[in-house]
């Protein structure tokens, strides 16, 4: 049986990244860079102001002091938005907005409120007072401060936060190119189930997994195909396998009918049209993991219980998706934290569900409750995974371990 990190590995070599597409640099937040974004301009592209107040030479302005004011004649009037003003004559200030370019000459900007400048005037006053000397440079941004022509602004890879999407509006990026995202085609396999607007007769459950797991692959950056229901049924699976392939789909998940029971038909029906890599991991929970291909396409089946089978999207699956999308890390950042109370496993590689608190610079680690692979509520109420390493049984109370940081708030 393969470990965790084998079972990743062997996973992960199967794919590559996807090609890539334009987009409207609206539409393009968690989408991944597929283009190095080098600047052709400078950011700021001009000298500008970063206070309201008067720009000055700094030579004319030492001896201002609150006991020794100093008095210059304005000259000019500078808004935000006007176009470079002519330079600054000697012995004058001009007044000058935030964001408004600098005039030649100037070396620093005095804030209105170091001025006797009554705030909010429509017109510039004649002359202004100066309470304090400034120091060179004071309030001024220079030209290319941010970013300067030639830098490498945005590696490709880069995952399209809110800030890289400012800055490529910044450098005039109204489309970029992103990497496609992954169609997952997505099938819950089981007699027992029926869908959410369905009423369970006894002995039947509603289908959970159809919907976390699609909530999961949207989350994680890809689009999902959804196949629906398959009942467990050789012939039924197969033909739900084969839609998938008619789908385009760049990979197909299935949850349950993958373990050792009587009427799991899912490795057969992958063996059928394809071929199975492997079926077990050494983890828990989430032991039943199967992946191979049908047709040529790639196939991850997840466990049936609930909790599995997102434990398993989020260990094996999200990073296929992250690395489809053109991810260049496909990791959850781990953050160790300490054990509030004892914590076990049965020595295979385990994953538990727990709720963080902030703790002496650094994390408490509470079980979220009951750690079966069927309480999905213990998982609702998780911050991260914490892993317990193979052979392991117990972690002690004040002990510490690793912990997987899911989405929190
Ligand atoms: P299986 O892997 O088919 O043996 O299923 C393991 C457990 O997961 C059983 O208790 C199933 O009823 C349950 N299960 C399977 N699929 C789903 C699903 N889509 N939603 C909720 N529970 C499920
Ligand atoms: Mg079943």
């Amino acid at each position: 049986m393969l470990t965790v990190a084998e079972a990743r590995a062997r996973i992960l070599e199967h794919f590559e990244p996807l090609g890539t597409e334009w987009v409207a640099l609206g539409a393009a937040r968690g989408r991944v860079l597929a283009e190095v974004i080098q600047s052709r301009e400078n950011l700021p592209p001009f000298a500008n102001s970063s206070m309201d107040g008067y720009a000055v030479r700094v030579a004319e302005t030492q001896a201002a002091a609150p006991t020794h004011s100093i008095v210059l004649p304005v000259s000019g009037d500078i808004p935000a938005g006007s176009a470079i003003p002519p330079a600054l004559p000697r012995g004058t200030a001009m007044r000058i907005m935030t964001g408004a370019p600098l005039p030649e000459g100037a070396d620093a900007v005095v804030p209105v409120e170091e001025t006797d400048d009554a705030r909010g005037s429509a017109s510039a006053p004649s002359a202004i007072r100066i309470l304090r000397a400034p120091a060179h440079g004071a309030n001024i941004r220079p030209v290319g401060q941010d970013v300067a022509v030639g830098q490498v602004v945005l590696e490709a890879g880069t995952l399209l936060r809110p800030a890289a999407i400012g800055v490529l509006a910044a450098l005039g990026h109204a489309q970029v190119r992103v990497h496609r995202q992954p169609l997952i085609a997505l099938l819950s396999t089981g007699d027992e189930l029926v869908p959410v607007e369905g009423t369970p007769r006894p002995g039947q459950i509603r289908d959970t997994n159809s919907y976390s797991l699609a909530a999961a692959i949207e989350q994680y950056g890809g689009r999902v195909a959804r196949l629906g229901l398959a009942r467990d049924r050789l012939a039924e699976v197969r033909a739900k396998l084969q839609q998938a392939r008619e789908l385009g789909a760049d990979l197909i998940v299935s949850s349950a009918g993958v373990s050792v029971g009587a009427y799991d038909f899912v490795k057969e029906a992958v063996e059928a049209d394809g071929a199975l890599t492997f079926w077990r991991v050494k983890m828990r929970p989430g032991k039943p993991l199967a992946f191979g291909r049908v047709g040529g396409l790639p196939f991850i089946g997840l466990p049936g219980n609930p909790v599995s089978s997102l434990v398993g999207m989020e260990v094996f699956v999200r990073p296929v998706l992250l690395k489809l999308a053109g991810h260049r890390r496909f990791d959850r950042l781990v953050v160790p934290a300490t054990l509030a109370e004892p914590m076990h496993s049965d020595g295979r590689e385990t994953y538990l569900r727990v709720r963080l608190e902030p703790h002496a610079g650094g994390y408490l680690a509470h079980s979220t409750g009951h750690q079966g692979s069927n309480i999905i509520t213990s998982l609702v109420k998780a911050d991260g995974l914490l892993v317990i390493p193979e052979g392991v049984t117990e972690v002690a109370s004040g002990q510490t371990a690793p912990v997987w940081l899911l989405d929190a708030f």
